[in-house]
């Protein structure tokens, strides 16, 4: 599956917020945003100019980079959202917050969904006692995301734990630091979703 290669700290820059792309860099002063807070390339010093397509088209593209997904599978999600039943934004979010390598990043097995993807990808991951490598794979409730055994003595996988202090595991999942493993108890509600986006805007966006 495609994914974007270029630099994250670009992406945060472009989009004027900090998205959390790269662990623990994101809360040093070390932060590109922090140290060049304009967009990048030759224009990025210009005010742009504001309308509401671009606040829309901003905020689908922030969204996309923060989860880490590409145009063409989130307008899949954004299709499927629309189709259920609910509030399509809340549907689009909720969908992307149970994409598996959220999932493990949110439980703090890595620093970033960016690393998290590379575990499961790595078949470092297993859903209900048996692997999956496909980081867009979506838990359901219930389900039990752990380390595999021989992954536990990883040191990417420690040193996640340990800067991941930091982070709380959302109410929607519960998690076994000493099993290294984590429930699904829910799907999420938007008040439990920790991401500030306005779904609104990108389904105003879609739906036009
Ligand atoms: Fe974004 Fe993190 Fe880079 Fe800061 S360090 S610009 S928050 S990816």
């Amino acid at each position: 599956m495609a994914r974007y290669t270029g630099a994250d700290c670009r992406l945060c820059r472009r989009e004027g917020a900090k998205l959390f792309l790269k662990g623990d860099r994101c809360y040093t002063e070390k932060c590109a945003l922090q140290r060049r807070d304009y967009a990048p390339g030759d224009a990025g010093r210009r005010r742009p100019r504001e309308s509401e397509y671009r606040t829309q088209l901003r905020e689908k593209q922030k969204t996309k980079r923060i989860y880490g997904v590409l145009e063409k599978q989130f307008r899949h999600y954004y299709e499927l959202a629309n189709r259920q039943q609910g509030i399509t934004g809340e549907n689009l979010l909720r969908m992307l917050e149970c994409r598996l390598d959220n999932v493990v990043y949110r439980l703090g097995f890595a620093k970033s969904r960016a690393e998290a993807r590379q575990q499961v990808r790595h078949g470092h991951i297993q859903v209900n006692g048996r692997r999956v490598d496909i980081p867009s794979f979506r838990v359901r409730p219930g389900d039990l995301v752990a380390v595999a055994p021989k992954a536990r003595e990883m040191l990417v996988i420690k040193s996640a734990l340990i800067s991941n202090e930091r982070v709380q595991v959302p109410a929607w999942l519960e998690v076994d630091i000493e099993k290294l493993q984590g429930s699904v108890l829910a799907y999420p509600q938007r008040d439990q979703i920790d991401a500030d986006i306005r779904e609104q805007l990108i389904v105003e966006l879609y739906s036009k």
